[in-house]
């Protein structure tokens, strides 16, 4: 059996861990480098940017797990996660891991109150139409040509994947539908 590891600083933590074991696979809280010896896959999950990286900082894990995506491992990250994510982002010098090569807009549509939910087609994720959940969301203003677009609402970017790096600025660990983790899944 496959495991996952979610990254265990701040964030929606939980909430991913039960989803990877309702798509059977095996769950693990991630935070120091040994932890990383058992993984498959890593999520970096939703929550605050700013504060995930810190930790990251102060744990001294930034560089080591900027490296093991640089060598493969497969790594997705939902809203905050995608901020940690990407090579640049528009509204703030600071960046994270950047290993993506997207640009991102933190924060893109306002504020707590401007959180949404909606439902897409993302064809090559699932024939289903997915929830979205957008929490204080980024979304992806550019991204170079071997970034794949995955799924677009109201003209932005939302979705995207490039080899081992898969990025979403909503949250499926929130709805109860399954077939983003099964992506996730396929992709380790
Ligand atoms: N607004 C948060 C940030 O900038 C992301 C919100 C989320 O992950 N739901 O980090």
């Amino acid at each position: 059996m496959k495991t996952i590891g979610v990254l265990s600083m701040q964030g929606a933590v939980s909430e991913h861990l039960q989803k990877l074991q309702q798509v059977g696979v095996n769950a693990k809280r991630v935070r120091t480098q040994d932890d990383f010896s058992q993984i498959d896959g890593l999520i970096i999950p939703g929550g605050e940017s700013t504060a995930i990286g810190k930790l990251l900082d102060d744990f001294n894990m930034t560089d080591f797990i900027r490296e093991q995506i640089k060598n493969g491992l497969p790594v997705w990250g939902t809203c905050a996660g995608m901020i940690l994510l990407a090579k640049n982002i528009s509204n703030q010098e600071k960046t994270y891991l950047a290993t993506m090569d997207i640009t991102v807009q933190r924060n893109a549509y306002g504020s707590q109150l401007n959180s949404f939910v909606t439902e897409e087609k993302i064809t090559q994720i699932s024939p289903n139409k997915l929830p979205l959940i957008f929490i204080r969301a980024p979304y992806i203003e550019s991204a170079d040509t071997d970034v794949n677009i995955l799924a677009v609402v109201d003209n932005n970017i939302v979705a995207a994947q490039q080899n081992n790096m898969l990025v979403t600025s909503f949250h499926p660990e929130l709805t109860d539908n399954n077939d983003v983790h099964l992506y996730f899944k396929s992709m380790c």
